[in-house]
């Protein structure tokens, strides 16, 4: 049995303060912004209702090349340089000109902290309840800050918005079971046996599978299909992990609170592939607040260039969501067969892949102030 990290009961001890960062969520989008402001010089508060990495909430593959720009390769379990799609009329090997990985969670959280690591840093258990203006609400206590981030996910729990739930809202579901066992091929089945508009998946990570159902529609049950998957590739159905996946851009920026991640819908429709742009947009994120802390720009043009860079990828996220219900309605037919087929011509992936690959590409991770040293920093902004 997994040991339980997180504070419970009389070791969860009441909590108040005022810092110069908030940021509300330590996964990949909330550790992404702490990285950025490594060394700022400020007050940088995290909090999380989990321990950092002891709650997983993928299925942990995303592009090596990103995760080799930011120095993740610690937590690394296998990488593919091809993806193996199976629909019921035809099986098809995409060679891929990039490789995807996958890594454990808990180790990546582990080395995006050490690398976010300063001596004003801090991190706090508790969990988010609400917003007034610049203080929010946890289980333990009112946080201040005039900067605050939220990356909790896609509740979006700091938007004073009416709250979107499902099945009603634009979220498509996923769940997995994490069976012991090794693969070599990363596979996916557009197979609507298992769902009439999604994908199916294994993903093999070192000495375990991921294997799983996405559902483009919430209302779609992922449970049986996902029990019924592991059992016909001969695996037990065990060690469960499920979540929504928002699949539309939303607003990035909110009554002065920076959202990234899922929670600014920020993981690509289509392919539900959330863990690069939540680190892409909460990298964007961090740098902004970096600029604010330094004196390089006002609260208010950060969140201006914040919500503008955010926006300047909306018809990317438009044409993947165009996409992503139209393999809705084509699932099973054999025009759909077809486009898989087309893919297995090696120019044909390399220009898709490299297409989508651009969306948020990995150059960008070592794009940053952060990187830079301080005597280019200071002469960059003399
Ligand atoms: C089954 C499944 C498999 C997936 N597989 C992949 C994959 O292989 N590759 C990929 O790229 N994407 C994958 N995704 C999508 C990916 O998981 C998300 O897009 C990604 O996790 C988004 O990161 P995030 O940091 O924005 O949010 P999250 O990872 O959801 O993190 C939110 C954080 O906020 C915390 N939190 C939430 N609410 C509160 C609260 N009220 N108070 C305090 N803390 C709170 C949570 O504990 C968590 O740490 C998958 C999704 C699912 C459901």
């Amino acid at each position: 049995m997994p040991v339980r990290a997180t504070k419970r009961g009389v070791e969860r001890t009441h909590l108040e303060r005022d810092c110069d960062v908030l940021v509300c969520g330590a996964s990949f989008a909330g550790l992404a912004v702490a990285r950025e402001l490594a060394g700022a010089g400020a007050r940088v508060l995290v909090v999380d209702r989990y321990e950092i990495g002891e709650r997983q909430t993928s299925a942990c593959a995303m592009p090596t090349n990103w995760m080799t720009a930011l120095d993740l390769m610690g937590s690394w379990r296998q990488s593919f340089d091809r993806l193996v799609v199976h629909t019921p009329f035809h099986t098809a090997r995409w060679q891929l000109p990039w490789s995807f990985s996958t890594f454990d969670y808990r180790e990546l959280c582990a080395l995006l902290w050490q690398q976010a690591s300063s001596p004003q840093l801090e991190f706090e258990t508790a969990t988010v309840t609400g917003r007034d203006g610049t203080t929010v609400r946890t289980d333990r206590g009112e946080l201040r800050a005039p900067l605050i981030v939220d990356a909790l996910g896609w509740r979006r729990v700091l938007s004073n918005a009416t709250a979107i739930q499902p099945p009603n809202a634009r979220l498509s579901r996923g769940l997995e079971v994490h069976p012991p066992g090794r693969g070599e091929d990363l596979e996916l089945w557009i197979d609507a046996s298992y769902i009439r508009a999604g994908y199916s998946w294994s993903f093999p990570a070192g000495d375990e599978l991921r294997v799983g159902v996405g559902s483009f529609w919430p209302s779609h049950r992922v449970k049986e299909p996902t029990v019924r998957l592991a059992g016909d590739l001969d695996l037990p159905a065990v060690g469960y992990q499920g979540n929504w996946i928002p699949h539309q851009l939303r607003r990035a920026v909110e009554d002065d609170v920076f959202f990234t991640g899922d929670s600014a819908g920020h993981c690509l429709p289509l392919t539900a592939e959330g863990i690069r742009t939540a680190l892409y947009f909460g990298l964007a994120c961090g740098r902004e607040l970096r600029a604010v802390l330094e004196g390089r720009s006002t609260r208010e043009q950060a969140l201006r260039r914040y919500a503008a860079f955010s926006d300047s990828h909306a018809r990317k996220y438009r044409v993947l969501l165009g996409a992503q219900r139209l393999a809705g309605q084509l699932t099973p037919s054999r025009a759909l067969t077809a486009a898989v087929r087309a893919v297995e011509n090696r120019r044909v992936a390399a220009w898709i892949f490299q297409q989508y690959l651009a969306i948020a590409p990995p150059s960008f991770a070592g794009a940053g102030s952060r990187s830079l040293p301080r005597a280019r920093l200071a002469a960059a902004h003399a």
